[in-house]
Order: C-alpha cells, then sequence, then structure tokens
C-alpha cells in the first residue's frame, strides 16, 4: 500500500512539475516576443517633498502589457526576467523611455525642469562594462539633463558589484546623474560601506513604513535611517507611505519626500502629466 501511494504521490508530482515548466517556458518565450513587440508599458508613481507637499519627481515603474493576461505587475515576471537575462533587455528600455518622457514633460510644461525621474536598475545592467557610454548615449539621444535622472539600485546589487560598484557610481555621479539606495534597510549590507559612496538618496522600505504607527521597533529603524542618512549628507525618501499618521510620524522625524498610495498610485503617463499640470495651476 504504500508503495502504491508513494507511487501515485511520485506521479502527481511528476505532472504538476511538467506543468510548471511548460507554463515557464511558454512565458519566457512571451516575453521575449515582448520585447521585441514592445508590450512594455512604464507608470510613474509621483515622489512627493513633505515640506512643501509638491511632487519632485516620478518613479519609473514597468508594467507589462500582455495580449492574453492584461495588465502584469513586476512581481510576475521580473524574476523570470532576471533569470533568462532579458530585465538587461527591459531595463534599457525602461530607462530610453522614462528619459524621453520626463524630457518631454519638462518641454510642455516649462515649470516641470526642476522635477527628476527615477529608474530602477538591476543588477546585471549595473555591472555592464559599457554602462556609462550606453547611459550617456541615452541622455544626448533624448536631450534630458543628467541632473533630472536618479538611478535606484538595491543594496545586494551593489553587494553583487562589490568591486566595481565604488568606481561606478562615482562615473555617474560625475554625470550629473543622481544615486538612490531602494529598499534601504532589507539589504544584508554592511553600513560601513555607505560613507565610502556618493549616494545622494535613502528609500527607506516600505515594510518599515508600513508597520512605523503600530510596533515601535519599526518607528525606531526609520528614526536611524533618517539620522543616518543626514549623518552622511544624504536625503530621504519614504517608501509605502499609506496613512495620514505616517506621514506626521515622517514630517516629525524630518524625512524628506514620501512616496505610497496616501500620495498617488503609479499612473500611466497621460496621468501622471495630468498631476503635474494641476499642480501648475
Ligand atoms: P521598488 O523599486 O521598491 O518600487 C516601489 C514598489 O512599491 C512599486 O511596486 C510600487 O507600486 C509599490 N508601492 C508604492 N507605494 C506603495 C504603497 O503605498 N503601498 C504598497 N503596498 N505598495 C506601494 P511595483 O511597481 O509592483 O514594482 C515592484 C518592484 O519591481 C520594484 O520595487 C522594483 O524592485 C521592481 N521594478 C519595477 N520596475 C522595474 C524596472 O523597470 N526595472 C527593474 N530592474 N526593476 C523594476
Ligand atoms: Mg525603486
Ligand atoms: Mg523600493
Ligand atoms: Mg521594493
Amino acid at each position: 500500500r504504500a508503495k502504491s501511494y508513494g507511487r501515485g504521490c511520485y506521479q502527481i508530482f511528476d505532472t504538476g512539475m511538467h506543468l510548471q515548466i511548460l507554463a515557464l517556458s511558454q512565458l519566457e518565450n512571451d516575453l521575449r516576443r515582448a520585447i521585441e513587440r514592445q508590450e512594455f508599458r512604464l507608470y510613474y508613481q509621483p515622489i512627493v517633498s513633505l515640506v512643501t507637499n509638491k511632487i519632485v519627481g516620478f518613479e519609473a515603474l514597468v508594467r507589462w502589457q500582455h495580449p492574453q493576461r492584461g495588465l502584469l505587475a513586476p512581481a510576475e515576471f521580473i524574476l523570470l526576467a532576471q533569470e533568462t537575462g532579458l530585465l538587461v533587455q527591459i531595463d534599457w528600455w525602461v530607462l530610453r523611455e522614462a528619459c524621453r518622457q520626463m524630457r518631454t514633460w519638462q518641454k510642455q510644461i516649462p515649470t516641470t525642469s526642476s522635477l527628476t525621474v527615477s529608474v530602477n536598475f538591476c543588477s546585471k545592467q549595473f555591472g555592464q562594462s559599457n554602462l556609462i557610454e550606453q547611459i550617456d548615449q541615452i541622455l544626448r539621444d533624448t536631450g534630458l539633463d543628467a541632473r533630472s535622472l536618479k538611478v535606484e539600485i538595491t543594496e545586494s546589487a551593489i553587494i553583487e558589484n562589490a568591486e566595481s560598484a565604488a568606481a561606478i557610481f562615482s562615473q555617474l555621479r560625475a554625470l550629473g546623474i543622481q544615486l538612490c539606495i531602494d529598499d534601504f534597510g532589507t539589504g544584508y549590507s554592511s553600513l560601513s560601506y555607505l560613507h565610502r559612496f556618493p549616494v545622494n538618496t535613502l528609500k527607506i522600505d516600505r515594510s518599515f513604513v508600513n508597520r512605523m504607527s503600530e510596533d515601535s521597533e519599526s518607528l525606531e529603524i526609520v528614526r536611524t535611517i533618517v539620522m543616518l542618512a543626514h549623518n552622511l549628507a544624504m536625503d530621504v525618501i519614504a517608501e509605502g507611505v499609506e496613512m495620514a499618521e505616517q506621514l506626521a510620524k515622517l514630517r516629525e522625524l524630518k524625512c524628506e519626500c514620501g512616496q505610497g498610495y496616501f500620495f498617488s498610485r503609479p499612473l500611466p503617463s497621460e496621468q501622471a502629466e495630468m498631476s503635474i499640470a494641476i499642480e501648475q495651476q
């Protein structure tokens, strides 16, 4: 009995695995096609000054307009894209499109010249040998001032490029590009590297911001990150601000900027444009 039970189990497992592999390779094929067919879209989430309450910039966030499955969030495809090496290509498209869009807004709405656009870089892209040349080319092609661009990179992507990171950071800064460490506080990085890197902004991971109203430990972590950033002459963006209480606490802690559903969800470009146009009035 035990034997047949075991065999049945094995078969179910096997079929399940098989289906999973099929689904994955289907998704991988779709993903390759999506790059050719330009099925990716950018959404723009406002980043708001906690001092002036005005939009200071947008984070560009990728979406996949899948022909059958509809609009997909990064959680549904970014890991596979990373593992198959396709994420680098997607990220280059994202950078070009985000720069083009920001330049267009700056031309259309004169007072937006001080707005920045933040773009996420995956670890592999960050480590590419011709990174600086490629970015420089995109800035030339789109006409965007380097000072309008912010690059977001996670602690883990820094660690994966540990030897080259400091040099890359310096080169990016030399171009005039600003640097953010994304999801700060979640990586297993040593704090000792921070002062060696010319980083402009720490983005506090939303898990801490989420819990800061109920949980005193999270509040202390947020407080500590803000202090650390300020001591190193960096500013701070709190991610995932959803409630007025969180906002009030963040203001008290002198956190410069916030980003989250409390202000706005990520928006398609037309709606993002409207949100800046409204502020100009
Ligand atoms: P991230 O860079 O930390 O981006 C912030 C994520 O938090 C976004 O999710 C955003 O929609 C979400 N978010 C913002 N405010 C709130 C809030 O108040 N509450 C909650 N629950 N969530 C909030 P999204 O767009 O699904 O992106 C997820 C992650 O995928 C990003 O995290 C980033 O790591 C990655 N990603 C997105 N676009 C790109 C891209 O173009 N390239 C690369 N390499 N990664 C990307
Ligand atoms: Mg980000
Ligand atoms: Mg983040
Ligand atoms: Mg995140």
